[in-house]
C-alpha cells in the first residue's frame, strides 16, 4: 500500500478525495450512491453559497474546518432551510467558532476509546459484543461526534490487517455479535463490506451482525439490491442502528430506504444524540420517533453528548434531558422511547440516565 497523505480517503472506503486528487472509485463501482459521496460538500464555501448563510460564518467555519473537516452530502443539505443559520440539520454540519472554545473537561477520546483498543481497529468494552473500526470515512461528518479525532490512518484496512481482530474474536466464545462502526461502514464497498462480514460468519460462536450506519439517512440510495442481500445472506441474524436526530432527516427518499430494510428482514433501531438547538425539544424528539415508526425503525438510545473537545457548545444539562424524556414517556408508547444514556469510560454498560 502506498502512503496516503492524513485525512485521504482509506483503501477500500468510497469517499471524495481533495479536489486535486482524482477519485479512487475503482471498478464495479459507480453507483449513484458512490457518486453522491463523491459529491459532497467538503468546503465551507460552498455550503455557505448554497444556504445563503451570512458573510460572518465563513471565517470560523474555515478555521474550524481545518480541525475536523466539514463533509455533507448535497441531498442531506437539500433537507435544510436557506437563509437559516438555525436550521436543525445544518447546526450539526456546519463548522462553528464556538468549537474553538477551550473546556478541559471536552477531550479527544471522551470514551476512552484508545484504552480498549487490544487489537488494531477492535474495540472491546462489554460483554458479548466486539466492536470494529470497519471504516475510517463518513459521509457526513458530525461536529459533535466522539470519534472526530480517532486515529483512523492506524486502523485495519483490507481483510489481511484485519487477521489479529478477527483471530481475537475467533478465540473468545463469549463474543456473539460483532458490530461494524466507524466511522461508517457503510461507506465500504459492497465487495469490501461482503469479505469482512463473510469472515466474520465463518467464526462459529458469532451470531448476530449489527452494522452502526449514518448513511441510510443522509444518502438513502445506499441500501441498493446488492447491499440487501448482502446483509441477508449471511448466517449472522442482521441488525442496523441507524443515526438520526432530527424529524427532518428522515425525508421520503429515506424512510422507502428503511422500508425496504425492514421488508428485506433487517431489525433497524436508531441512536439519537442529545443536542442543543438541535433536538434539546420534547415536541422535536417525538415527531422524530414516530417518523422513525412509520419507517419500521425503533427508537433506541438517546445519548448524552459525549464530551468531546470542540463540541461543548452542544452540551445539554442531563437534569434537562431527563424532564425532555420524562415529557416524551408522557406522549409515546413505551418502546418508542429511546433510552437515555451516558457513555462512561470503565462502566460495563452504557449508563441508564433516566
Ligand atoms: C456502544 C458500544 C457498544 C454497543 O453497546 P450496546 O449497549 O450493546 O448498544 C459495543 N461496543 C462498544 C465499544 C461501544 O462503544
Ligand atoms: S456519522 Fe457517526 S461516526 Fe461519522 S461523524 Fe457522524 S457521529 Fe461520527
Amino acid at each position: 500500500m502506498t502512503a496516503r497523505p492524513a485525512g485521504a480517503a482509506a483503501m477500500n472506503a468510497v469517499s471524495a478525495p481533495p479536489p486535486s486528487q482524482t477519485p479512487n472509485l475503482g471498478a464495479a463501482t459507480n453507483g449513484a450512491w458512490q457518486r453522491h459521496l463523491a459529491a459532497a460538500v467538503r468546503d465551507p464555501d460552498t455550503l455557505i453559497a448554497l444556504l445563503e448563510l451570512p458573510e460572518e460564518y465563513r471565517a470560523p467555519a474555515r478555521r474550524a474546518a481545518g480541525r475536523f473537516q466539514l463533509v455533507v452530502p448535497r441531498g442531506f443539505i437539500a433537507r435544510m432551510e436557506r437563509g437559516n443559520p438555525r436550521d436543525p440539520l445544518l447546526l450539526q454540519v456546519l463548522p462553528l467558532a464556538e468549537e474553538e472554545i477551550e473546556d478541559p473537561a471536552f477531550v479527544a477520546d471522551p470514551v476512552g476509546d484508545l484504552a480498549a483498543q487490544h487489537v488494531p481497529g477492535l474495540l472491546e468494552k462489554y460483554e458479548g459484543r466486539a466492536l470494529l473500526i470497519a471504516a475510517g470515512v463518513c459521509a457526513v461528518n458530525c461536529r459533535y461526534c466522539f470519534r472526530r479525532e480517532f486515529p483512523y490512518d492506524a486502523a485495519p484496512r483490507g481483510l489481511a490487517s484485519w487477521r489479529p481482530a478477527l483471530a481475537r474474536i475467533a478465540e473468545d466464545p463469549s463474543i456473539r455479535e460483532a458490530i461494524l462502526s466507524g466511522g461508517d461502514p457503510l461507506a465500504l464497498t459492497d465487495h469490501a463490506l461482503a469479505r469482512l462480514v463473510g469472515a466474520l460468519a465463518e467464526i462459529p460462536h458469532l451470531k448476530r451482525l449489527r452494522i452502526h450506519s449514518r448513511l441510510p439517512v443522509v444518502i438513502p440510495e445506499r441500501v441498493t439490491a446488492e447491499l440487501l442481500a448482502m446483509l441477508t445472506a449471511t448466517r449472522l441474524v442482521p441488525y442496523l442502528v441507524i443515526h438520526a436526530n432530527h424529524p427532518a432527516e428522515i425525508d421520503d427518499a429515506c424512510a422507502a430506504a428503511l422500508l425496504r430494510l425492514a421488508a428485506a428482514g433487517v431489525t433497524l433501531m436508531n441512536q439519537s444524540v442529545l443536542l442543543r438547538g438541535v433536538n434539546d425539544d420534547a415536541g422535536v424528539l417525538a415527531a422524530l420517533c414516530e417518523r422513525l415508526l412509520d419507517a419500521r425503525v425503533l427508537p433506541y438510545y438517546l445519548h448524552q453528548l459525549d464530551p468531546v473537545r470542540g463540541g461543548s457548545h452542544f452540551h445539554v444539562p442531563i437534569e434537562r434531558g431527563r424532564a425532555i424524556v420524562a415529557a416524551l414517556a408522557a406522549r409515546l408508547p413505551g418502546y418508542a422511547v429511546p433510552r437515555y444514556v451516558a457513555e462512561i469510560p470503565g462502566a460495563p454498560y452504557k449508563e441508564p440516565l433516566r
